[in-house]
């Protein structure tokens, strides 16, 4: 593969639209990458986030993304030629410059994307990476590829961030173009091994507002018995711009955030299950 163009990895925040930044990569070194796990695509990295895991976080976005969530605010890191070709050895140097800071302020690295496991190889060498520096490491997944991690694996995650979108099955495939069972069946994984997931629900009128689904799911997270944290996450019209740069059809519109009793109704559902939720 030839090295790649030297432009900043680090971006003001997620919301920078990125495309083509490895366009000339080859189908066949894109597929190589993926096998070795020694190059990955990153759409970038953000610094200083006190939203993606505990403490203050540096975030790896990597791009690729197999669901298509009618909501998704970031749906340049669908395309993995989308994010930019970089070594294990740039990221985890990369992530080196803070790890000093990420310590003091009790936080570390969130892998998040687009879906990280679309690219498992090169995630779990960059959280190992981490964790050898001792940074506390973080997974932010659709959990659809699940079945990429072994259980041995899991030790590399201190903790997974997992989307839990639609319960109804036939509406999740609606709202993500995807079956939840896979989702299901990593979180029950996770359970089984006693691994801490942070559940995060996203709030969207008209879409996942139903108070019986979302109950479902409340039911599903408490039984699991490893949930400490769900986070209801209100929809925003953040990523508007880029479904409309990338020339894709985006049926949100004219959808509204949802109105802070309606997030607080979602959350009390979450509490009235025993979850801890805000
Ligand atoms: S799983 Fe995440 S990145 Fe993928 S389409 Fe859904 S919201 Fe977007």
């Amino acid at each position: 593969m030839a090295d790649a163009e030297p432009i900043s990895l680090v971006a003001k925040n997620p919301y920078e639209l990125r495309v083509d930044l490895g366009a000339r990569v080859s189908e066949g070194d894109v597929r190589a990458a993926l096998a070795s796990g020694d190059m990955g695509f990153l759409h970038s990295y953000t610094t200083g986030s006190a939203v993606d895991g505990p403490g203050v976080r540096v975030v790896a976005w990597t791009s690729g993304c197999m669901w298509r969530c009618r909501y998704c605010h970031n749906p340049d890191t669908w395309t993995m030629r989308n994010g930019y070709p970089v070594s294990v050895t740039q990221a985890s140097e990369e992530l080196r410059k803070y790890r000093q800071g990420l310590k003091v302020m009790s936080g570390g690295l969130t892998v998040s994307g687009g879906e990280p496991l679309m690219q498992h190889r090169f995630v779990l060498k960059l959280l190992n990476a981490a964790k050898g520096m001792g940074v506390h490491t973080t997974i932010e997944t659709n959990g659809f590829l699940g079945d990429q991690l072994t259980d041995a694996d899991f030790e590399s995650i201190d903790l997974v961030m997992l989307g839990l979108k639609k319960w109804d099955p036939e509406a999740h495939k609606e709202l993500t173009g995807r079956e939840i069972g896979p989702t299901l069946t990593l979180a029950r994984r996770l359970a089984a091994r006693k691994r801490p997931i942070w559940v995060r629900f996203v709030l969207v009128p008209g879409l996942t507002d139903d108070r019986d689904d979302i109950k479902r799911i409340a039911e599903f997270a408490a039984g699991l018995g490893v949930v400490e944290r769900v986070e209801v996450l209100p929809f925003h019209q953040m990523g508007r711009f880029k479904w409309k740069e990338l020339g894709i059809k985006y049926h949100l519109e004219k959808t509204e955030a949802p109105t802070t009793e309606a997030a607080e109704n979602a959350c009390e559902v979450f509490r009235a299950a025993g979850l801890n939720a805000n």
